[in-house]
């Protein structure tokens, strides 16, 4: 209930989901399962679409926040995948300029690398054509460039580099699937976090879902004509629970980055390749610089940052940057890791296709069974996989009276100029605060659309609305009260985490110590605040004075 006694969205949606029979019940909502239901949603499917824990909570909160499209896999020779992932970069580029944006990716070239500088620069060239020449054109580097452009790179034993261009997701990937999550309720989508499926079996040509509503602790039954597995890491066990055989199954690799102060303050990617000549990459976010990533095998889903990861980064970006001192575990302001789910065939050999494996996603579908499983994938070929489970959803019987309807991308330009004129008559960016990497007007059109239009209205009403309530951020009063009403926060985590990334750029313990905080949790969470502050930090609840 929310402090005017009225039910939330969420529990108005968990009350909905047992009384529903659904066209498709979609099972996860990381990147995939948000873009399927936001697709199929809105072409006009009754859709529903629940996540175990809250949206975007696995591995699709911890990639390396980039759209790009595989020019490692041109060593490989996958020109079909490059062309594919370069067409999918664009047309996110496209779709969501505020978003979405091209970024240099700064490429260094040590003298005894396994192929030669003027070889890299030519298939860089090479993915410029394949991407359309879409981007800016690919330049040599001199060892003189570099130390004269980013003199924080350590020159010696390099004999130059070259620069090409990718995209990165300006906020990050979390807040990037909720748009989807957020689209795909506006077009009356079912969704709800922290309800987990328990198993799904066939009754009478329909999928019953036995599932757990995990903050009442209440079972419910959610009905569909058809079940969509998008559970990434944990597909596999969710279909041997559910009796569903496939052709395809995945392995996993970890992946670890670690958040410190900004290294640098050029808005570049620094590439590199790390001791196992895999590509290692310094990606700023935000007042921060995110370096890593590592890329081992990993036997489960639920996996966590170990010390060696943490030396492998470190002693990684120690060697190849010039810094005033090495960076140690004590810069460390926060960490990332999760697994890539990487498809395979089930009768193949996982540990021989290790080294070949490439980040491609399959679609795989038992039109007896009306079931779909989405396999592997990256966030860049997000589009895709919404366009490929339309196509499957048709042609598994399910209606969709708008096919045609283009499901992704910003308002209407007519919508932005209108935003950004009645910001300018207001004098919004003049209450930018201190701490703010950017104009107000550009950050809130960036992260609520024309939902932003509705926060200059709330700001006209009262000016508090404008002010920062945690103080180590930038995020506002109008925009926590928008994400108690329509974002779904369940527990601090989901706000601090991945409908923010405050917990990325600010330490724990200034988190804790950010006098604002609980006015925070008071917005989000009524009279549950101080039990979901208490939750945050694993502290006892204090008795209530
Ligand atoms: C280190 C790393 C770096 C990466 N970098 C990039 C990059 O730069 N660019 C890029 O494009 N891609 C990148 N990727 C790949 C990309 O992040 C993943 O392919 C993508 O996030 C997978 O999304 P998903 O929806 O399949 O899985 P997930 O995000 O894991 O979502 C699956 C969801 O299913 C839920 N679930 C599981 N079981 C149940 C159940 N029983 N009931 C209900 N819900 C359930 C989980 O809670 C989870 O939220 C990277 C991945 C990693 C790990």
């Amino acid at each position: 209930m929310n402090d005017h006694g009225s039910p939330s969205l969420r529990e108005t949606n968990v009350g909905k989901l047992s009384r529903t029979r659904f066209d498709v019940l979609v099972l996860g909502g990381g990147i995939n399962g948000a873009v399927s239901a936001a697709a199929l949603a809105a072409r006009g499917a009754r859709v529903a679409l629940i996540d175990r824990g809250d949206f975007a909570g696995s591995t699709s909160q911890e990639s390396s926040n980039l759209a790009w499209g595989g020019i490692k896999y041109l060593e490989s020779w996958e020109f079909g995948l490059v062309r594919k992932l370069c067409r999918a970069r664009n047309l996110l580029i496209r779709s969501y300029p505020s978003t979405v944006e091209e970024i240099r990716f700064y490429a260094v070239h040590p003298r005894d690398f396994r192929h030669g500088r003027w070889k890299l620069l030519l298939g860089a060239w090479l993915y410029w054509a394949i991407g359309g020449f879409f981007t800016r054109r690919p330049r040599l580097l001199s060892r003189g460039d570099i130390g004269r452009e980013e003199p924080i790179v350590e020159i010696d034993g390099l004999d130059g580099g070259f620069e090409y261009s990718d995209a990165y997701l300006h906020d990050n990937d979390a807040r990037f699937v909720w748009r989807f999550v957020r689209s795909a309720l506006d077009h009356g989508c079912v969704a709800a976090n922290y309800v987990e499926a328990l198993g799904s079996s066939r009754d009478g040509g329909e999928w019953i879902t036995r599932a757990r509503d995990v903050v009442a602790r209440r079972e419910l039954s959610i009905r569909s004509r058809l079940l969509v597995n998008a559970c990434g890491p944990w597909a596999d066990q969710v279909n041997a629970r559910d009796a569903v055989r496939t052709a395809h199954r995945h392995v996993l690799s970890k992946g670890v980055h670690l958040l410190v102060d900004r290294l640098t303050q050029s808005r570049r990617v620094l590439t590199f390749f790390a001791d196992d000549g895999r590509l290692f990459f310094v990606i700023p976010m935000g007042p921060k610089t995110c370096i890593g990533t590592t890329d081992t095998p990993a036997d489960r889903p639920e996996v966590e940052v170990s010390p060696e990861d943490r030396r492998f980064v470190l002693e990684n970006i120690n060697k190849r940057l010039r810094l005033p001192r090495p960076l140690a575990e004590r810069d460390i302001v926060a960490e990332r890791c999760g697994v890539r789910p990487l498809v395979v065939d089930a009768a193949g050999d996982g540990a021989r296709d290790w080294m070949q494996l490439s980040r491609k996603h399959a679609i795989e579908t038992n039109a007896e069974e009306r079931h779909v499983t989405i396999f592997g994938g990256k966030l860049t070929d997000c589009l895709n996989v919404g366009e490929e489970i339309c196509v499957e959803a048709l042609r598994l019987g399910v209606a969709l009276p708008f096919a045609d309807r283009v499901w992704y991308g910003e308002p209407h330009p007519a919508v932005r100029e209108q935003f950004f004129h009645q910001a300018r008559l207001m004098g919004l960016d003049g209450m930018t605060s201190p701490q703010s990497s950017e104009a107000l007007s550009t950050r809130l059109w960036r992260r609520y659309g024309d939902e932003a239009l509705a926060m200059l209205e709330s700001i006209r009403r009262d000016p508090r609305m404008a002010e920062v309530i945690i103080e180590t951020s930038e995020y506002l009063r109008c925009e926590l009260d928008d994400a108690a009403r329509r974002e779904m926060v369940v527990k601090l985590e989901d706000f601090l985490r991945r409908r923010s990334k405050i917990a990325l750029v600010v330490r724990h313990e200034d988190i804790r110590r950010a006098a604002g905080l609980r006015e925070a949790c008071r917005i989000l969470f009524g009279e549950e605040a101080d039990a979901k502050r208490a939750e945050y930090f694993g502290e006892p609840l204090e008795p209530a004075r």
